[in-house]
C-alpha cells in the first residue's frame, strides 16, 4: 500500500477534461495528480492496435473519431497541438450511407497518430497514475483522501471528478457524500448512449472513399471509418460504430453475432471475405444525451470538490475540453493561486 500526498488537487479521470484541467492548474503552480482506472490514460480518446503477421499493424481509433474546434479558447489549444504535429485537420465532411459526399465547411480534427496521441501528449508533462481506480472518498484531518481498489491512498486539498456522471454520482454515494436535492436533480438527468464498436482488420482496403469516413443511417450503423485512409493505420483497418438502438438491443449478444450483423449492414463498403481479424468493444458511456447547461458543479463540502466532464457539455471532445478548462479556472480562483 502506498500513500501519495502533498497535492493541492487530485483529478479523478484522465480523459481530455481531466488532462486539460490538470495542465492549466499545473501551469498556474497548483500541484496536481491525475488518476485513472484505465490501462492507459486517455479515456474515450482511445486508439488500439491489432497485429497480424501477414498484414502488419492495424491501428484503430475506436472511441471519439474526430473533434470540432468551434470555440476560440479551444481553437488556441488545437493550434498549439497542430504546431507540435499532434493534431491535423482531417476533413470538412464525409460521405453519407447512400454514397453522397456531404461537405459542410466545418473543420474536423484528429490525432496524427490516433486520438490517444493527444492525451499522451498532454499526460507527458503531468503526474499521472493509470490503472488506479478510486473506490472511496473521505474528508479527514482537513484534507480529501481517495482510496483506490488496491488500497493506495491519495490525499489532496481539493478534488476534481471527471468520470461519466453516473459513475461520479455512484462514487459520491458510496463515499457517503450527498448533494442537495436541487443540485442533484439536473445531474441525475444526465445520461449516455451506449455504443458497440467493431474493429475490423482487413486483408484488402475497404470501399470507404477518401477521406475515410461515412456517416451511417443508424440502421444499425452510426459511423464507419477507414483508419488507413484516415492516415493512422499501416494495414487496412475499419472502425464501425453501431447506433444507440442497436447497441442497447445487442448489449448482451454474442460477439460473433454482433460482428455478423454489422458486417451484413456494411456489405456495400466491405466484403466479408476480406475480414482477417476483429474485436468488439462495448462503450457503456459514449455520447451524453442531456446537458445541465453549466461546465461544472461545485459541492457544498468543507474543501473544494468539483464535478465536470463531457456530461456537463453536449457530450463531445470539445465540450469536455471546455468543461475541464472552466473547472480549472474556477479552482484556481477558489484556491487563490
Ligand atoms: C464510441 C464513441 C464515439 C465518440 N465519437 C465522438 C466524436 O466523433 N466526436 C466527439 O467530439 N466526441 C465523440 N465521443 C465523445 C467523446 O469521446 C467524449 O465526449 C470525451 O472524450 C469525454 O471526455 P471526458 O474527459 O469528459 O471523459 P472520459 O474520456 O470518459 O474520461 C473520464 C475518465 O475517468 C476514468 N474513471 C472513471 N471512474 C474512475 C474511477 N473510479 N477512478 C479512476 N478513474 C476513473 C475513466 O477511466 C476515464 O478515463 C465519442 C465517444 C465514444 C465512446
Amino acid at each position: 500500500m502506498t500513500s501519495v500526498s502533498n497535492h493541492h488537487c487530485l483529478i479523478i479521470g484522465g480523459g481530455i477534461a481531466g488532462l486539460l484541467a490538470a495542465t492549466v492548474l499545473q501551469n498556474s503552480g497548483v500541484r496536481v495528480t491525475v488518476v485513472d482506472k484505465g490501462r492507459g490514460i486517455g479515456g474515450r480518446l482511445a486508439t488500439r492496435r491489432i497485429g497480424n503477421e501477414q498484414l502488419g499493424q492495424g491501428i484503430f481509433d475506436y472511441g471519439a473519431q474526430y473533434f470540432t474546434a468551434r470555440d476560440s479558447q479551444f481553437l488556441q489549444w488545437v493550434k498549439q497541438w497542430q504546431k507540435a504535429g499532434i493534431v491535423r485537420e482531417w476533413s470538412q465532411g464525409f460521405h453519407t450511407f447512400d454514397g453522397a459526399l456531404k461537405i459542410d465547411k466545418e473543420s474536423r480534427y484528429i490525432g496524427t497518430s490516433g486520438m490517444r496521441g493527444i492525451t499522451k501528449h498532454l499526460a507527458a508533462g503531468l503526474n499521472t497514475h493509470p490503472q488506479t481506480r478510486v473506490t472511496a472518498l473521505a474528508f479527514q484531518e482537513n484534507q480529501w483522501s481517495a482510496t483506490t481498489e488496491s488500497g493506495d491512498k491519495f490525499t489532496a486539498d481539493s478534488i476534481i471528478l471527471t468520470p461519466p456522471l453516473p459513475q461520479t454520482l455512484q462514487l459520491l454515494e458510496t463515499s457517503g457524500i450527498f448533494l442537495a436535492d436541487d443540485q442533484a436533480a439536473p445531474l441525475q438527468q444526465i445520461n449516455y448512449h451506449t455504443c458497440i464498436a467493431m474493429l475490423a482488420l482487413l486483408k484488402s482496403p475497404s470501399g470507404i472513399p477518401e477521406p475515410g469516413g461515412v456517416w451511417g443511417d443508424g440502421l444499425p450503423i452510426q459511423w464507419m471509418a477507414d483508419n488507413q485512409k484516415k492516415g493512422i493505420s499501416p494495414a487496412p483497418a475499419m472502425t464501425i460504430h453501431a447506433s444507440p438502438d442497436f447497441s442497447a438491443a445487442n448489449w448482451d449478444s454474442d460477439k460473433a453475432d454482433i460482428a455478423d450483423q454489422l458486417l451484413s449492414a456494411a456489405d456495400r463498403w466491405v466484403s466479408r471475405d476480406s475480414l482477417a481479424d476483429y474485436q468488439i468493444h462495448k462503450w457503456r458511456y459514449s455520447l451524453s444525451t442531456v446537458s445541465p447547461g453549466m461546465p461544472y458543479a461545485q459541492l457544498a463540502t468543507p474543501a473544494p470538490l468539483l464535478l465536470t466532464g463531457d456530461g456537463f457539455s453536449k457530450g463531445r471532445v470539445e465540450g469536455a475540453a471546455l468543461a475541464g478548462l472552466a473547472t480549472a479556472e474556477k479552482l484556481i480562483e477558489i484556491l487563490d493561486f
